[in-house]
């Protein structure tokens, strides 16, 4: 239905949400998405989105030309990443990703730990590269070729150069087989603290939102007790309306969010054509955008 909706009249979009149609969680080629950051900004724009958030895994780059397009759509924009970190949670610890709202891209202690954690995504892409060449036709220049002068390199980058060499049909195809966490071909890579984290995007005076807490298909989720955590580290907000939840998921975490005090989100998580994730799929609410927009240093472009 929602699909349809996107489809068949962008401006229609517009009249359902009078409060405007707000998508915070979005991806351009300065990461994994599969859209130059200026086109990310026209698809939204085309799709009926009032206000977009670019949030690049680990990587400020792509806000120039986001920007620079959002004036020219009159798209609304808030500068955002996606901070990839580990909770310290029993065993090895629990990969979770950090949504960071208008933040100062220059904070040092910020910035220091990004640059940290894409400079080993690049040695650990290329260790996977190196164990996936023993098997496969594949080397580091058709990675390369994948990627753009700056991008967080990441597993879809692989999976972009195994489906150019005609190893795997898409992302998804490789992902569910060679890509997997515990395949002999996967190699993690560095990542903050996510208390340290949160209180990094705080100190830089961005507004930390917990991406997909409850995305238990992609791996290990948090317990509730590193919500709890995080949320006393200066957490902003929970991530609720997201496709990888199910109802159960989502009436789980408003309820955690509602007794943490925590605001509420939506979004599409877009890849472009890296995932079959639609623009505006998931939305948030006007009063959530408005207390992001009131924490955060920066301005939410308009
Ligand atoms: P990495 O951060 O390098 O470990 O790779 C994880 C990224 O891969 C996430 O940000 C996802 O967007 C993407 N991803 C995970 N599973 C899939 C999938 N099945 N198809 C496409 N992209 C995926
Ligand atoms: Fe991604
Ligand atoms: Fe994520
Ligand atoms: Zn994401």
């Amino acid at each position: 239905m929602l699909h349809l909706t996107l489809r068949c009249a962008s401006t229609g979009l517009r009249d359902l949400y009078p409060g405007g149609v707000i998508d915070l969680h979005t991806h351009s080629t300065a990461s994994d998405g599969t859209d130059s950051p200026a086109r990310l900004v026209e698809v939204a724009a085309r799709a009926g989105i009032t206000t977009l958030a670019i949030t690049d895994h680990d990587t400020t780059s792509g806000w120039t030309g986001a920007a620079e397009a959002a004036g020219r759509h009159q798209v609304g924009l808030v500068r955002g990443a996606e901070i990839s970190a580990l909770a310290r949670t029993t065993g090895w610890g629990t990969g979770v990703h950090l949504l960071a709202y208008l933040h100062d891209p220059t904070h040092p202690a910020l910035l220091a730990e990004t640059e940290r954690t894409r400079a080993d995504r690049e040695s650990r892409a290329r260790r996977m590269v190196d164990l996936l060449g023993e098997d496969y036709p594949i080397t580091w220049e058709d990675l390369l070729a994948q990627t753009k002068p700056g991008t967080t390199i990441g597993r879809p980058h692989i999976a972009d150069a195994l489906a150019a060499a005609g190893v795997v049909r898409d992302r998804e195809e490789a992902f569910a087989t060679m890509l997997r966490v515990g395949t002999r071909y996967y190699v993690g890579h560095y990542a903050p603290d996510a208390v340290a984290a949160v209180r990094a995007v705080r100190a830089a005076g961005g507004v930390p939102v917990l991406a997909h807490p409850g995305a238990d298909g992609r791996g290990r989720i948090v317990p509730d007790s590193t919500i709890e955590e995080l949320a006393a580290a200066g957490l902003a907000g929970l991530e609720v309306e997201h496709r990888d939840h199910t109802p159960d998921t989502r009436r789980r975490l408003r309820d955690i969010a509602e007794s943490l005090g925590l605001l509420v989100t939506g979004s599409s998580d877009f890849h472009g054509a890296g995932k079959h994730n639609l623009i505006g799929e998931n939305t948030t609410e006007p009063e959530v955008l408005e207390a992001i927009a009131e924490q955060g240093a920066l301005e939410v472009l308009r």
